[in-house]
């Protein structure tokens, strides 16, 4: 009997077990998931918990429910990996031997990466809204927010879903008119990119729809600490940014256990084959998901289709033979704006965000780089389609590989 370990049963791990459990036979492959608790977060609902679209009870599922028959879950903490015995050791003492091992533990918020983040502001005037926790605490505080200077802000990339504070910003900013208290707030938006975003097209539209919406930007902006005393952010050139509410998005890092194993980079993710997905040091390991060090967003539209590649691969690499899938890069978000619209982006490593319809040319029914609407409840629909066509690996219309059909390059207007 072979058997295959698969560490987080988060977006990544949970569509893994599910396509490979159908593909490997039950004689022939054992499948272990492990993960340190039993509830699964649909984390692209953090966004909409501080305005009262989602109430937190909408966010999570118990995480067997994503098990399916025949994978053993094991409820405990990776503590590290030994690869050179290809074991898996948990916190409580446990080892688990594997043949192939799938990380998949994604990245976490680390507030206490940022000197005088977690002090005595935390939770009273300094926000995230990357946790449930977080989410639940600033929607308290926004609800209580009378006026003053608004700071919305990136520590440093990557983090999961790069788009994810923009939207905020949007939302802010939307949620603050309709209060009509827009007037007494300045919304500063400080990053440590040259712009926006990081991609040139997509930074120029997103960074005129800020200017439009009365948005300072502050650029170029790597955060050194936070002075308490003056509520302020310092970054290492030694701007300051002054703020009342400040809604942060910590330093994003992979799991402790994938550096005290010896796996990680700098930033404890683990470098792969960009196409294949196998660990670079080891023939026997893959990291799939926000854990690994693929050159493109982490999100959960790039595990779904990293996955899909990953499965088709996946037994070949097991028998000894060559993999034929490579995947691309491709990501797709949706970006929401405010006023119940949103933009939506699909890209890949080469090929960066460009307008146009998705994902049927012409037709749609979702705009590229312009807001919509329908962009906008397809974003809400998304919640659906995770929890019972996404979690359980089933087949959703919607291929692994970017498309170029149904995009063009901008003309000078829509830039
Ligand atoms: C605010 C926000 C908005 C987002 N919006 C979008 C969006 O609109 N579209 C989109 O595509 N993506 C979005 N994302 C990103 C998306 O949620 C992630 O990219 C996706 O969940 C990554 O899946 P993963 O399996 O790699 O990691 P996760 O789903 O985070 O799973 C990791 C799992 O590993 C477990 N784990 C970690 N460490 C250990 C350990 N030591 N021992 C045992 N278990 C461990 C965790 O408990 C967890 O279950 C958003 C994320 C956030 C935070």
């Amino acid at each position: 009997m072979r058997r295959l370990v698969v560490l987080g049963a988060g977006t990544a791990g949970a569509m893994v077990v599910n396509k490979l459990r159908r593909r490997l036979a039950r004689d022939k492959w054992q499948i272990i998931v492990v993960d340190q608790d039993d509830t699964h977060v649909y984390q692209p609902g953090f966004l909409f918990i501080p305005f009262g679209t989602y109430r937190p009870e909408q966010v999570v599922k118990p995480r067997r429910q994503f098990v399916p028959a025949g994978v053993d879950l094991v409820l405990g903490e990776v503590d590290r990996v030994d690869a050179a015995a290809n074991e898996v050791l948990l916190s409580g003492g446990r080892r688990l031997r594997y043949d192939f091992l799938v990380i998949a533990t994604g990245t976490s918020p680390r507030p206490d990466q940022t000197p005088g983040m977690l002090g005595p502001l935390w939770r009273t005037s300094i926000f995230d809204f990357y946790s449930l926790e977080g989410a639940n605490a600033l929607a308290r505080a926004l609800e209580q927010f009378e006026g003053g200077r608004l700071v919305v802000h990136i520590v440093d990339l990557p983090i999961k879903c790069p788009v994810a504070p923009l939207e905020f910003t949007f939302l802010v900013e939307a949620y603050l008119r309709h209060r009509g208290i827009r007037d007494r707030v300045e919304i500063v938006y400080a990053t440590p990119l040259p712009g926006a975003f990081t991609k040139p097209i997509a930074s120029a539209r997103l960074g005129s729809m800020l200017e439009e919406r009365g948005i300072g930007v502050e650029t170029d902006f790597l955060v050194e600490r936070i002075d308490e005393e003056a509520k302020a952010l310092v970054s290492y050139d030694e701007r300051e940014i002054g703020f009342d509410l400040l809604v942060t998005v910590p330093l994003n890092m992979g799991a402790d256990y994938v550096a005290r194993s010896g796996l990680g980079d700098e930033l404890n993710y683990v470098p792969v084959d960009r196409h294949t997905l196998l660990s670079t040091k080891h023939d026997n390991i893959f990291a799939i998901g926000d854990a690994n060090d693929i050159p493109t967003s982490k999100a959960g539209s790039v595990a779904h289709f990293s996955v899909d590649v990953f499965a088709e691969n996946f037994r070949r690499h097991a028998d000894g033979q060559p993999m034929p899938g490579r995947f691309d890069g491709h990501a797709n978000c949706f970006v929401e704006s405010g006023d119940g619209k949103a933009l939506l982006i699909d890209f890949n490593y080469d090929t960066e965000p460009l307008p146009g319809a998705y994902p049927v040319p012409l037709v749609g029914p979702f705009a590229l780089l312009k807001e919509t609407a329908r962009n906008h409840w397809g974003k809400l629909a998304f919640r659906w389609m995770y929890w019972h066509l996404l979690l359980p690996g089933r087949p959703i219309p919607l291929p692994a590989h970017m498309s170029m059909a149904g995009k063009h390059r901008p003309t000078t207007k829509e830039e």
